[in-house]
């Protein structure tokens, strides 16, 4: 039995078998690189690392399965060994000046290309080994890879670094835990995990010879344990009851008002990322949905989603939460959340660059389709919409022109669609600070604490080494927050918070007294938060 230590990004438990997840070879990219000679040594590194691996796997099959299928593996040491493979690659990396992983991916291709086409079966079964033994190699040179949507059964994914796109991909319903080496609690991955009510540790020093083995997360005290002895298994298998049981506790608030003492209604809605995390709002009441991320929707596509297909994801979203609002919040890619298809030139700041809406006002065919796929589901219930990242009355202004186009388009196509309250997201110093303003032209504000304190603090959220002194209580971001209410109010639009800060629960009630009239939470924080707002007075 051995403990390390991390961050806990959600209080929860998980006890299960450890899935070790290597980053998969989709996510090769093309990169010059100054020196060839040293990438050729890098890819001779790794094939005799390869070969090595190899050696390893013939033995074990030739105890496990015998001489005749061990064989396999000698097949593909020797096929790493041959010539027109190996001139392919030097001739990739020493002509175009390229990373080996790139020039070892290209190679694979075009060989087994060549091999699929061929009409004698034996050859066309090396194809497949061809593409085998590359991405072994390809393993080797980027530290190891496999696909995201390896959970085949329940295990907790153990990991260098988690993506956002990486963790929406993988089946929820399988995934205990995960703990990573990188990666900070204000991260997009970690919102994720919080989203999906998974208890999960950043920060760990996480090593590959876990794989398989049994590991608990106790994400209360921030610890891994890894192979615990039986004593400690069973006592965390009884905290788990533990936790089941008071989760039916608060279970027992569902149906209820979220009303303070004094009478004053709270909208309580849930923060989702996709279609599926509707079942969890559901499943704790969540009056609506306050922040529908709609950039996953993105993220896990290979191309930009057309317009029908993101109908068809707002649509379902807004009809099985049956008439309870629906704030969808546009488009906002950039900084931690890359779409390799969006073609964005690396930038030296991205969380300070070409992101969110900035990206939507310069490429408007992107985002009139979300537009119009967003106003063609408001037909099916409440929908509403804000825009991430505004920082001027400007920016709003064209918004509401685009909009106001949309409708007109869609009214003259004769296609339904719903009153559409639009609302801006309060998520950077400026906005706060013409608040009085931007509450004039719009329906309700939502702040955005993760971005707000990121901004107003002038801390990298995506910083770990920083996670000490990001703190959303600091005054600074407090006042601000007053300052919004206060104008919002001024103007008789609703404000609500739906970063993370909104679901911390020792300062409900203060956000209360602050005058808050919605609060927009990962769906496990509702019915914890609908206690609190039950058990206090607004005055
Ligand atoms: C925020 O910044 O607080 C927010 C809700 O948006 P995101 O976390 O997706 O950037
Ligand atoms: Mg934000």
């Amino acid at each position: 039995m051995r403990q390390y230590s991390g961050k806990s990004i959600l209080s929860g438990i998980a006890a299960g078998k450890i899935l070790f997840y290597e980053k998969s070879q989709s996510q090769i990219k093309r990169l010059k690189v100054e020196n060839p000679e040293a990438e050729i040594n890098r890819y001779e590194e790794a094939k005799k690392k390869a070969v090595e691996q190899l050696k390893e796997l013939y033995d074990k099959a030739l105890v496990d399965v015998g001489e005749t299928n061990a064989m396999i593996f000698d097949v593909h040491a020797m096929m790493l060994e041959d010539a027109d493979y190996n001139d392919s690659v030097y001739n990739i990396i020493t002509n175009e000046g390229v990373n080996a992983e790139f020039a070892v991916a290209t190679t694979g291709d075009n060989f087994s290309a060549m091999f699929a086409q061929m009409d004698d079966e034996y050859f066309k079964a090396r194809a497949m080994d061809v593409k085998d033994i590359s991405e072994r190699v390809i393993a080797i040179l980027t530290g190891n890879t496999s696909d995201p949507n390896i959970l085949s059964e329940p295990a907790i994914i153990v990991a260098k670094d988690l993506a956002p796109s990486e963790t929406v991909q993988m089946d929820k319903s399988k995934l205990l835990g995960f703990v990573t080496k990188l990666g900070s609690s204000n991260s997009h991955t970690a919102i994720l995990a919080r989203t999906m009510n998974i208890p999960a540790l950043i920060g760990v020093d996480i090593d590959r010879e876990w794989n398989g083995k049994i590991a608990i997360i106790d994400g209360r005290q921030g610890i891994l344990i890894v192979e615990p002895d039986e004593e400690t298994l069973n006592k965390y298998k009884l905290e788990i009851d533990k936790e089941e049981e008071s989760k039916r506790l608060l279970a027992n608030l569902k149906g209820l008002k979220d009303e303070t003492l004094d009478g004053k209604h709270i909208k309580l809605y849930a923060n989702i990322g996709s279609v599926a995390d509707v079942a969890n709002v559901l499943a704790n009441d969540g009056a609506g949905i306050g922040l529908f991320r709609s950039e996953f929707l993105y993220l896990e596509k290979k191309d930009y989603p057309t317009e029908e297909e993101q109908f068809q994801v707002y649509k379902t979203v807004v009809q099985n939460m049956a008439g309870r609002q629906v704030v969808i919040r546009t488009l906002d890619i950039g900084a931690d959340k890359q779409v390799d298809y969006f073609d964005i030139d690396k930038e030296e700041n991205p969380a300070m660059g070409y992101r969110a809406i900035r990206i939507c006002l310069d490429r408007i065919d992107i985002f009139k389709a979300q537009l119009r796929a967003i106003y063609r589901a408001s037909a099916f219930g409440s929908v509403a919409i804000m825009f991430p990242m505004i920082i001027s009355v400007d920016e709003i202004v064209e918004i509401k022109k685009i909009c106001d186009e949309i409708k007109k388009e869609l009214l003259t196509s004769g296609i339904a669609f719903g009153e559409v309250p639009l609302g801006v997201m309060i998520e950077t110093p400026a906005a706060v600070m013409i608040s009085d303003l931007l509450a004039k032209e719009v329906d309700f504000f939502s702040i955005g604490t993760n971005d707000l304190t990121q901004y107003t603090l002038a801390i990298d959220r995506q910083n770990s080494k920083l996670d000490n002194i990001y703190d959303s209580h600091h005054p600074a971001v407090l006042r601000m927050i007053q300052m919004v209410i206060d104008n919002g109010h001024k103007e008789g639009i609703w404000v609500g918070i739906c970063g993370e800060l909104g679901a911390d629960t020792t300062l409900t009630e203060t956000f209360i007294k602050m005058g808050i009239d919605e609060l927009s939470v990962s769906p496990s924080y509702i019915l914890p938060i609908r206690k609190i707002i039950r058990d206090i007075k607004a005055n």
